[in-house]
């Protein structure tokens, strides 16, 4: 049901899902197969925004016979997610990636040269191209450049809505429903990272004011190599690429190791040049097609980059490539708020990480699964809802200040992206330099949350840095906590991994930032 009056469009349905990106279309076409109305809101525009987009996902694919493949696979990883991740999640994602790929009739699957389909790799931009068909085709109703601001609360606590604005229509819109699914993706802090300009951590921001948590957030440090200049973070390329400082002397990358740590350190020196004259002659002739972006800039620079050196820079990815987000309490990727689920991005992906990356296969078989799942527990707990009378806003940061004042937005973002995305401060982390960064930021927080309000296009902004100003919270305040080395996450001055901290550590808290690892009471970490 659907009513416009004034400049509001109210709409009713069992099932909200806000980000249009990988996880929210799995989600919301799961959500329909199981007989529930589906409302789907993004930022952008469905089916080109979000980081898939641009990308070329491979997916983590393993077939189940013979059964040992998968449990091989799950034994590798759980040892090089460093013990955070958990077998029975990890297999439950190899099963619903294995079953679910192949039902997506809206993509054209590549064959190989003996006419086998190719499931594991796609074609980012057509991959989200089709997930938009299949939402439309499944009748999941889809509210294009609708950023979603803050959820609506029943007297009960659970989650029954939300309300953003209309950026393109103009005015505002309200979904009353029986449950929401969190798809919003990760934050890279406005990173020049491609395709995540719209991931702002908005998710978390709403989540949190609902009184949500989250679980992982201290591996946050991802970084990837891009031509300086240059948005085009495409990994797989630099697979081979040899990296020069500003001498040309090589610069050694040690086996196994993440090449962010010596380029990161190379380029706090001076600068980095790379070239990829080691790039094997297939993988070249693969490299259009896969990633068709990739070759772009250097074509417009007239460099030819298995030839000529260039400049490389290293880019943030934030939570994106990281592995923190809201902590999933149960099976159907339910948060610890009821009727508010998780999907993608926007949850933990430690229960199938670890403690390293899941970029390069996993996160997009996260995406996928945790989308269909949080889709079905929605749509099942919405059956339970009879109510869709509208809930309270709960929304607070930018939207109800105790005294409006003017903020400079560009400011705070300024002093979030200092501190979280500068390689000396989140790559080469130490514990002196994270408890300045949580004083810092603790004290931002306390102007932007009591003073920042936004209006007309401003609200937006004013609630995307609120929003990425809470996530560096968590980040660095989880961060501290985890006093060890473990994973993507090392410390300059505990450089040993620690029993102590082999299990996750949640955080959350807006007002006064909370942390509770295995080793630690719940502590408050805001002055
Ligand atoms: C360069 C790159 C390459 C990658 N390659 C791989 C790979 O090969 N294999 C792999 O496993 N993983 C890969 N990943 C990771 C993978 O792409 C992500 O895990 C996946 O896209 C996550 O999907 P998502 O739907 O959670 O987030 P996204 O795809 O980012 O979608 C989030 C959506 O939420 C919307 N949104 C944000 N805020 C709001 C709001 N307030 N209201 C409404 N909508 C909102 C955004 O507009 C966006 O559409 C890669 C990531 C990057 C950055």
């Amino acid at each position: 049901m659907s009513r416009c009056q004034d400049d509001l469009l109210e709409l009713t349905a069992d099932v909200l899902v806000i980000g249009g990106g990988l996880a929210g279309n799995w989600a919301a076409a799961a959500a329909r197969r199981a007989g529930a109305s589906v409302v789907l809101a993004d930022k952008g525009y469905c089916g080109t925004s979000g980081v898939t987009a641009t990308a070329g996902p491979g997916h983590w694919w393993i077939p189940p016979d013979p059964a040992d493949l998968r449990e091989t696979a799950i034994a590798a990883r759980r040892k090089s997610g460093f013990g955070l991740n958990d077998a029975g999640w990890m297999a439950r994602t190899l099963a619903k990636t294995w079953e679910s790929l192949p039902t997506l009739e809206t993509y054209k699957f590549s064959k190989d040269e003996k006419g086998a389909t190719q499931y594991r790799a796609l074609r980012g931009p057509e991959y989200m191209r089709a997930l938009r068909q299949q939402s439309e085709n499944l009748g999941v109703e889809i509210l294009d450049h609708c950023p979603g601001l803050e959820l609506l609360q029943r007297a009960d606590g659970t989650i029954g809505g939300a309300q953003g604005i209309r950026r393109q229509a103009g005015g505002r819109w309200r979904v009353n429903c029986g449950a929401v699914i969190l798809a919003t993706g990760g934050t890279s802090f406005l990173s020049r990272l491609l395709g995540s300009h719209t991931n702002t951590g908005d998710g978390y921001l709403m989540a949190a004011e609902a009184g949500a948590d989250f679980s992982g957030m201290e591996f946050t440090n991802y970084y990837t190599v891009a031509a300086k200049g240059s948005t085009m973070t495409r990994s797989m390329s630099y697979v081979f690429a040899t990296y020069y400082d500003e001498d040309g002397e090589v610069i050694p990358i040690p086996a196994g190791l993440d090449t962010s740590r010596p380029l990161a350190a190379a380029l706090l020196k001076g600068r980095v040049y790379c070239d990829l004259h080691k790039t094997p002659e297939d993988i070249r002739a693969k490299v259009p097609i896969i990633s068709p972006n990739f070759l772009l800039p250097f074509h417009r620079w007239g460099i030819d980059p298995y030839r000529q050196r260039f400049e490389v820079t290293l880019h943030g990815e934030g939570t994106i490539r990281g592995i923190g987000g809201l902590r999933i309490t149960g099976d159907n990727c339910e948060t610890s708020v009821p009727g508010l689920y998780a999907a993608g991005d926007a949850a933990t992906r430690e229960l199938v990480a670890g403690a390293i990356s899941g970029g390069g296969n996993i996160n997009s078989a996260w995406a996928l699964s945790s989308g269909q799942w949080a889709g079905e527990g929605a749509a099942r707990f919405a059956s339970s809802v009879r109510s869709r009378a509208p809930g309270r806003p709960i929304g607070q940061a930018g939207l109800q200040p105790d005294s409006a004042h003017t903020i400079d937005l560009r400011g705070a973002l300024a002093i979030v992206q200092g501190e979280m995305l500068a390689y000396d401060r989140n790559i080469f982390r130490r514990g002196d330099r994270l408890l300045r960064t949580t004083r810092l930021l603790d004290d931002l927080w306390k102007v932007v949350s009591a003073h920042a309000l936004g209006e007309g296009e401003g609200i937006l902004r004013t609630r995307e840095t609120a929003a990425m100003l809470a996530t560096a919270r968590w980040s660095a305040a989880s961060a501290l906590a985890r006093d060890e080395s473990r994973g993507m996450h090392r410390r300059e001055d505990k450089p040993e991994t620690d029993p102590r901290f082999a299990g996750s550590i949640v955080s959350g808290g807006l007002d006064a930032v909370w942390v509770n690892s295995a080793s630690s009471q719940k502590m408050e970490l805001a002055s």
